[in-house]
């Protein structure tokens, strides 16, 4: 074994052994470059040790994941908004016989945004309704719109 083998099993005995964080002035001594180059994805301190660890202390890792779950929790909460504003703008249309007819530049003044739909439904003749839970718009010709409810 050589010394940078030495050491670099020292190091990872240390590690387990006492739970403290990972050394973090640079090392003196060679290390295979694979290991060098790993970093904490969290606050990007070089890692030693295993290579597949991804985080430097336990508080990272936790940190990290917090994050994560919070972002995409953001997002959901987000879409759910803007379906629900969505929901709100087409609810605000009083329908004769479950449908009215309105323009493109009505809906967007009331804040509609037409990239957030929940389904489509498309008809035998290959007409497609875009859906926001149970209202729904079909596009007619000229920017004239055809507002709908899912009976
Ligand atoms: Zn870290």
């Amino acid at each position: 074994m050589g010394y940078s083998a030495v050491m670099e099993l020292k190091l990872k005995i240390t590690t387990k052994i006492c739970n403290l964080p990972i050394i973090k002035k640079p090392l003196a001594f060679n290390i295979k470059p694979n290991i060098l180059e790993k970093k904490c994805l969290e606050c990007g301190e070089k890692i030693i040790g295993r290579v597949d660890k991804k985080y430097c202390s336990d508080y990272c890792r936790n940190a990290y994941n917090n994050k994560v779950n919070k972002d995409s929790k953001n997002l959901i909460r987000n879409i759910n908004n803007r379906l629900r504003k969505n929901y709100r703008v087409l609810d605000s249309f009083s329908l004769k016989e479950g449908k009215t007819k309105t323009t493109r530049t009505r809906l967007m003044d009331k804040g509609f945004d037409f990239e957030f739909i929940t389904n489509l439904y498309t008809t035998k003749k290959g007409t497609t309704y875009y859906f926001v839970y149970d209202l729904g718009y079909l596009p007619l010709d000229n920017d004239y719109y055809m507002i709908v409810k899912r009976e």
